[in-house]
């Protein structure tokens, strides 16, 4: 199935001189070969850095420092660490500057090691109650960790009990991973993980997963849509699926070409409700997400099925749709990055 991507979000004050440098790397990065998520993943560590404390700060960056270059076993292939972060760098920022683009280049880490040559499952293995912690050694990309699947029927099919573990449960353990006297090691692991899940949690489609005549629609993405020229062309290329599509609503791009565009949405985004923020149980903040995709993804024009009856290319997405659901994308960014500045200030030894 398609992967599940997250989220991003927002703060103030990017000055003329990062965007000109910014748009120059733009213009002369290689065009992305994925669709996005690294965008929305970027913009909710933007907002988040904006709300950390300094000394806080020095700490994520020592951390940073110790993601390595991972490599296969022969030699062919590579998955880029923090030195390679630097090397994507854009020219001419201040160090501050770089320390907020290798928080949000970080936050993709997760999405980096799939389809590599690690194991990959969006399905738990059996009978697993907890995960191995064992940093950068680990030999799995975890892709049942992106997603809670809390199921729902638009007919009467039976729905079955949410998997564990997922992203509301590895939130958790990994947030008391980076309170305790764990070795940077792999509490650097912990940190980027956190950064990532807690943007993916946010995202309505990573917290459900919809049954219908007894077949689950893998969070949207077996649910085929189509976009109208006036709002496929505020996509770089247009997503195909449901998931996709509220995926894509931040930006799209490869990690590094993805940094501006996020820094752009995530810098014109209102901070979200303290209320809201002081919520610190992933449980709840999946539980929203689910409470969303009922009242804002799974309506008109998208039907009950998976299939559009009337045309196989898919449901036809309208403005007023695309309208909502770029605000939620909005609102849910800039409360996840809150959210996430908040448990690493609050946690991170
Ligand atoms: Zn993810």
């Amino acid at each position: 199935m398609i992967t599940r991507n997250a989220h991003p979000s927002l703060s103030r004050g990017i000055c003329a001189a990062l965007l000109s440098s910014l748009l120059i790397f733009t213009l002369f990065s290689p065009q992305a070969v994925q669709a996005w998520g690294n965008a929305g993943h970027e913009a909710v560590a933007f907002v988040a850095w904006q709300q950390l404390k300094p000394e806080v700060k020095t700490r994520v960056i020592t951390l940073l420092k110790i993601v390595p270059t991972l490599h296969n076993s022969d030699g062919t292939k590579s998955i880029p660490g923090y030195q390679e972060w630097v090397t994507d760098l854009p020219a001419g920022l201040s160090q501050d500057q770089q320390n907020l683009y290798l928080f949000m280049r970080a936050a993709t880490w997760p999405d980096s090691i799939k389809h590599q040559w690690l194991k990959d499952s969006d399905t738990p293995p059996a009978h697993l109650t907890k995960e191995v912690n064992i940093g950068f050694t680990d030999t799995a990309s975890h892709g049942y960790w992106h997603f809670v699947d809390g199921a729902f029927a638009s007919d009467t099919s039976k729905v079955p009990a949410t998997p564990v573990p997922n992203a509301a449960t590895q939130i958790a353990a990994l947030r008391s991973y980076i309170a305790s006297s764990e070795d940077d090691e792999v509490k650097a692991y912990d940190l980027i993980w956190l950064e990532h899940l807690v943007g993916d949690v946010h995202q309505p489609l990573h917290g459900v997963v919809r049954f219908y005549a007894g077949k689950g629609d893998q969070g949207g993405n077996a649910v085929p849509v189509k976009l109208p020229a006036a709002i496929q062309k505020t996509f770089g290329s247009a997503p195909k699926e449901l998931h996709a599509f509220w995926d894509d609503l931040p930006g799209e791009g490869a990690p590094p070409v993805a940094l501006p565009v996020a820094a752009k949405f995530a810098g014109d985004l209102t901070a979200a409700p303290a209320t809201d923020v002081a919520v610190t149980d992933p449980a709840k903040w999946a539980a929203e997400s689910m409470t969303m995709a009922k009242k804002d993804v799974y309506v008109a024009p998208i039907g009950k099925s998976p299939t559009n009856a009337q045309s196989k290319s898919g449901y036809l997405i309208t403005q007023a749709y695309y309208d909502k659901a770029m605000q939620d994308a909005k609102d849910r960014v800039a409360l996840a990055g809150a959210r996430l500045a908040k448990l690493i200030n609050e946690n991170l030894k």
